[in-house]
């Protein structure tokens, strides 16, 4: 049986008539820039994140570069991040001038860990830590309360890199649920055809509940210019396609059965694997959804994790995903090098110490987790690391 990582086919047929139908329209239209789509998929973002606005951008890598020139971020200014991320989350930082500055994991959410952040921003005896960049990492939130809590204390304005988790939900202290990118200045998402919210190229938003910096990046999406041909600041052609927005708004009013989809698929792995002794034997460890509990007594299906990822860490992985890919099923490694480790940036910063880091990029191995993946394909898959164990 082939198992890919992400099969888009079956989530294209049942929806390809009304894409080709709205993507022959804009192009009917001539609107090839902005637009009503743009202008009507950031309507319905913002509404489904419950954010006072959002901005359509090129990438999800320009929502976090335009957010940090929002910001005014520049030479001399650092950034204090994660150091298991996608490679963009460092990249927009370094090509604003400034420094990224790493606090490690936790290894449970493999999320930045709230404690060693402290750490961080208590050894910044000259405050140069301007900007505080948490990722939602495979689709499930950051510890927020604490992240939010650091960050006013400090007084330095947070920006959500939710690229991996539009929609996923946090939950406050209150009791409520707050959405992913609501809860800092800005969140950042992908449209990159793998999210879960995927378009036919690239694309991304900037959410923001504060409307003067939703307006100054709306501003640096288009050049700076405000009005037309006229440029108090530099800003760039960050502007989203509105062949992308046509397609998100029509994929959009499926999100939702999606995320549940990858959850129950989540659910099954779990049980799957749960049955083997393979947790037991110290084999693999399962990904754990860490505001479950908190979802399931609320009573409303929240998402928790939207599951972009389903990752687990394994004991032997060369040799499992050599046996995996052997088997015809798709696997990956999210990411093998951690962003403290990367070529590019050596000899620029001192290097950090972040064993839990390095430890998830040593041990982690990505499954098919996509909406579409059948009980069979799931049953499949576990049966053949549960054969790769076994000898
Ligand atoms: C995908 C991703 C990005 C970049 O998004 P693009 O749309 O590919 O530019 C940034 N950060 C994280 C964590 C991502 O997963």
């Amino acid at each position: 049986m082939r198992v890919p990582l992400l099969d888009l086919q079956s989530q294209l047929q049942p929806l390809r008539e009304e894409i080709i139908k709205a993507v022959t329209a804009v192009v009917d239209s001539t609107m090839y820039i902005q637009g009503p789509e743009v202008v009507g998929l950031e309507e319905e973002v913002a509404s489904y994140c419950n954010a006072s606005g959002a901005v359509g951008v090129s990438s999800g890598t320009d929502a976090l570069l335009v957010s940090l020139m929002a910001l005014g971020i520049g030479p001399g200014d650092r950034v204090l991040t994660t150091s298991y991320s996608f490679f963009a989350t460092m990249g927009v930082i370094l090509r604003c001038g400034a420094e990224p500055v790493f606090a490690d994991i936790d290894p449970v959410s493999f999320n930045i860990d709230p404690l060693e952040m402290a750490r961080v921003l208590e050894a910044d005896k000259t405050r140069s830590i301007k900007a505080i960049i948490p990722v939602h990492l495979y689709g499930q939130c950051a510890d927020m309360a604490s992240v939010m809590a650091l960050a006013k204390q400090y007084d330095i304005p947070v920006i959500e890199d939710a690229a991996q988790s539009i929609g996923s939900e946090y939950p406050d202290k209150s009791g409520g649920w707050s959405k992913s990118g609501t809860m800092g200045q800005a969140g950042c998402f992908s449209f990159f055809p793998s999210k879960n919210l995927g378009g036919i190229g690239d694309g991304g938003m900037v959410i923001s509940n504060d409307k003067e910096f939703a307006e100054h990046v709306r501003m640096l999406r288009n050049h700076g210019a405000k009005p037309k041909y006229y440029h108090a600041k530099i800003g760039g052609n960050f502007r989203l396609d509105p062949v992308q927005a046509t397609v998100l708004r029509i994929k959009l009013k499926h999100l939702e059965k999606w995320h549940a989809a990858r959850r129950k698929n989540a659910d099954h792995y779990n049980e799957l694997f749960s049955d083997s002794h393979l947790v037991q034997d110290n084999k693999i460890k399962l990904p754990v959804p860490v505001y479950r509990k908190q979802a399931e007594s609320s009573g409303i299906e929240k998402n928790y994790h939207i599951y972009n990822q389903y990752v687990l860490r394994v004991d032997k992985r060369d040799g499992l995903i050599d046996w995996l890919r052997s088997q015809d099923i798709g696997c990956e490694i999210y990411y093998p090098l951690c962003l403290h480790e990367q070529e590019c940036l050596q000899g620029k910063i001192d290097k950090p110490s972040l064993p839990h880091a390095e430890e998830a990029a040593r041990t982690t191995i990505a499954l098919p987790i996509y909406p579409e993946l059948s009980t069979s394909m799931q049953e499949y898959v576990v049966e053949q690391i549960i054969a790769f164990y076994k000898h």
